[in-house]
Order: structure tokens, then C-alpha cells, then sequence
């Protein structure tokens, strides 16, 4: 016998039927003799709905309130699970956050776990009950509630497979697993059998949104094998776990573009030691993470800084950063919301030279400009006009041949 963890996202929750239909197939897996712990997350569209009401009272709320407000949508459903599969026959009880229990630091809206405690949920288990967790959602010493970053129901289902040392945590979701590019932009995009966790990592972070990005990396860090899965059908998904020596044989195993980024330009500041600290450090400060940086080279003393940030945190940057250009005595800030990053992710890149050069030219052929530019070992990303988005994954697609079943064949 075997523990598993599942997780179920909004769309696969998001009416009472569907509800009904993750209760049948928690029973299967339950009837195959399994321990099962389920995490699920709101209906689909209620967190948009709840932060929507708060956004009617306040442009700016306060943080600790709207993880009051959101953490409700997962409260429904699990109780609304739970009602499903005792209807069926089956012991089930639910937990929210705080119950089970998943401890987080302050950072309200994209808090992080500091510890989980399982004792309640193997308890429910011991007594034979199908465990039922509210996503997204944790607790501070304090007592206060807290959500863990949008998508933060995945996070919930690897830190509770972590704790409870699960065999295995499978993410139900409404598409089929992840693929080489996101197959509404590329029809021919193919499902990947396997990718390692860096991999899935970078593309996570890009805004490939099967899973959510803190998720990937708790599931690196604890080596927690997870199954990213349709829960409309039964065919098998994609597995992300550790790397091996096969998954190098292929150059570049995926295509992203993010357009949940936007580009700020200070003009003109400075150029001495200690004006970047400053800068970025009040950019830290506000918990606004920063993504591609770009120095140019100094003229008569000054320079040019741009970079990127979430979209979501843009106005909020643009804000405080017009009062750190004062402060540091640059000349102006710029921001762009029309942009795009769109990348090319693989571990084989470690490994074969010349990949950026390809891109590069699969980009200039097309006439796309290029505005900056951030590798990692995996990963190389170019910023564009949004505009020229789709149009740079089909081709970036194509030039590195992903649609070949040779290419994919070798990673099932
Ligand atoms: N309901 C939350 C969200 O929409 C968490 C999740 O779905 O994972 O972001
Ligand atoms: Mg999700």
C-alpha cells in the first residue's frame, strides 16, 4: 500500500458535477488500496472573483485582509469534496491550512512554509479517512492566515508529499501533461514523457502555468516525484523528477514565452558604487522580485539600468521607484507593460555549444528585435515587442526541431 498525494486545480472543481467526478476517481484510487490526501484548489475563478470584490473597495488592500478573503475559496471546496465522497460511501474529512498544519512566515499573499505538521492528517488516515487540504493556503505563529502565491495549491500538494514522505504527488489539471511549447500557439507541440525538475523549474517560471514555479522547486528540494496529469482522462501525463543522462541527449526541450512581465528603464543615474544596491535594494524591500537586469555602458558618468518585473507588481514599482530616482538623483524612469520573454529551456544545453547563436538568427530572420537577454545554464531568454510573442515560439519551435517524435520519443 501506497500514499499519494493528488491535487486538483480549479477547472477540474469548478461545478458541483466536476466535484462529483474528483470524488469517483479519489474513491478508484482509494478502492486500489491506496492512503490517499487530497489537496484541491478554489472553483475556477473565485480567487479572481474574491480579489475582484476587494479591488471594489480598496486599490491597494491591506495583504493580511485579502488572504482573509481569498483563503474562502478553498474552504468551499474542500468541504464541498468531502460532502462528494462520503455521498459515495467513503470516510473523508477535510483540513484548511491552519488544521493540517502548513506554518508560513508573514509574507502575506506569497507567504513561505516554514514547517508542516502532519499529525492531524495521519490521524484521519489511521482512522481510514480520505484526507481533504485546503491549497494555497498556511498559517503564522501568529495565527493569522496566509496564501502561498497564486497557483499556490500545487506548492500545498508537495509540501504535504514532503511531510508525509508520499510515494507520489500527482497534479490533476485540465490539460494533458506539459509540452514543448503551449499547443495553442503551436499545434504541433508534443507532450513531454518526462522532464527534469530544473527544467520544469525555468519553464514554470517562464509562465508555462501547469505548475506553479515554488512548487517545482520544494519538489527539487525534497525530491518528491510529481505527475503533472489531465483529470479529464486516464492517459499518462508528464513526470518531473530528478535529471538523467538521457534527458542531456536533447538540446532544447522546451519553447515558453511569459508575458507577465514588464520592463523599467532608469534614466540616467549615477554611475558609482552603491547606486544598484540602493536601487535594488528598495525593489527587495517592497518584495517585488526582479528578473533580467541590463547595465549599459557609462557615458559622461551616468548610466542606463533597465529590468524586468511581474506585471502584477508593475504600477506598485513604478511608484517606488519615482522616489528612488529622485533620491539617487537619475533622471527619469521608463516602463513598458508590451513585452514578452520568450525562452528556450533544456539541460542538454550544458552540454552543446552554438544554441544561442541559433536562436539569435531564428529571431533576426524574422525581424524580431531583441531588447535584452539572460541565460542561465538551461535557459536562454530574449525580451521582445509582445506583439511578435506567438510568433517567436512557433518559430524557435521549429528551428530546434521540437516537433520531430525523434526529439520527444527520447524523453517518454
Ligand atoms: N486558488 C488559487 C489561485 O487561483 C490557488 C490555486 O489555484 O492554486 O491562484
Ligand atoms: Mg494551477
Amino acid at each position: 500500500m501506497s500514499l499519494i498525494v493528488q491535487k486538483y486545480g480549479g477547472s477540474s472543481v469548478a461545478d458541483v458535477e466536476r466535484i462529483k467526478n474528483v470524488a469517483r476517481r479519489v474513491v478508484e484510487t482509494k478502492l486500489q488500496g491506496h492512503d490517499l490526501v487530497v489537496v484541491v484548489s478554489a472553483m475556477a475563478g473565485e480567487t479572481d472573483r474574491l480579489l475582484g470584490l476587494a479591488a471594489k473597495i480598496s486599490d491597494a488592500p491591506d495583504e493580511r485582509e485579502l488572504d482573509v478573503i481569498v483563503t474562502t475559496g478553498e474552504q468551499i471546496s474542500i468541504g464541498l469534496l468531502s460532502l462528494a465522497i462520503q455521498q459515495l460511501g467513503h470516510k473523508a474529512r477535510s483540513f484548511t491550512g491552519a488544521q493540517v498544519r502548513i506554518q508560513t512566515d508573514t509574507a502575506h499573499t506569497k507567504a513561505k512554509i516554514v514547517s508542516v505538521e502532519v499529525d492531524r492528517a495521519q490521524q484521519a488516515l489511521r482512522e481510514g479517512a480520505i484526507v481533504i487540504v485546503a491549497g494555497f493556503q498556511g498559517v503564522t505563529a501568529e495565527e493569522d492566515v496566509t496564501t502561498l502565491g497564486r497557483g499556490g495549491s500545487d506548492l500545498t500538494a508537495v509540501a504535504m508529499a514532503a511531510a508525509l514522505n508520499a510515494d507520489l504527488c500527482e497534479i490533476y489539471t485540465d490539460v494533458d501533461g506539459v509540452y514543448t511549447a503551449d499547443p495553442n500557439v503551436v499545434p504541433e507541440a508534443r507532450k513531454l514523457g518526462k522532464i527534469s525538475y530544473d527544467e520544469m523549474l525555468e519553464m514554470a517560471s517562464l509562465g508555462a502555468k501547469v505548475l506553479q514555479a515554488r512548487a517545482v522547486e520544494y519538489a527539487k528540494n525534497y525530491g518528491v516525484p510529481v505527475h503533472v496529469r489531465s483529470s479529464f482522462n486516464s492517459t499518462q501525463g508528464t513526470l518531473v523528477v530528478q535529471e538523467d543522462a538521457e534527458m542531456e541527449r536533447v538540446v532544447v526541450s522546451g519553447i515558453a514565452c511569459d508575458r507577465n512581465e514588464a520592463k523599467i528603464t532608469v534614466l540616467r543615474v549615477a554611475d558609482r558604487p552603491g547606486i544598484a544596491a540602493k536601487l535594488f535594494g528598495r525593489v527587495a524591500e517592497a518584495n517585488i522580485v526582479v528578473d533580467m537586469i541590463v547595465q549599459n555602458i557609462s557615458q559622461d558618468g551616468t548610466t542606463d539600468i533597465s529590468f524586468t518585473v511581474p506585471k502584477s507588481d508593475f504600477p506598485k514599482a513604478m511608484q517606488l521607484l519615482n522616489g528612488v530616482a529622485q533620491e539617487i538623483g537619475a533622471q527619469q524612469v521608463e516602463g513598458d507593460d508590451r513585452i514578452a520573454k520568450v525562452s528556450i529551456v533544456g539541460v542538454g544545453m550544458r552540454t552543446h555549444s552554438g544554441v544561442a547563436a541559433r536562436m539569435f538568427e531564428a529571431l533576426a530572420r524574422e525581424n524580431i528585435n531583441i531588447t535584452m537577454i539572460s541565460t542561465s545554464e538551461i535557459k536562454i531568454s530574449c525580451l521582445i515587442d509582445a506583439k511578435y510573442g506567438e510568433l517567436a515560439v512557433r518559430v524557435l519551435h521549429e528551428t530546434f526541431g521540437l516537433a520531430e517524435r525523434n526529439v520527444v520519443e527520447d524523453r517518454a
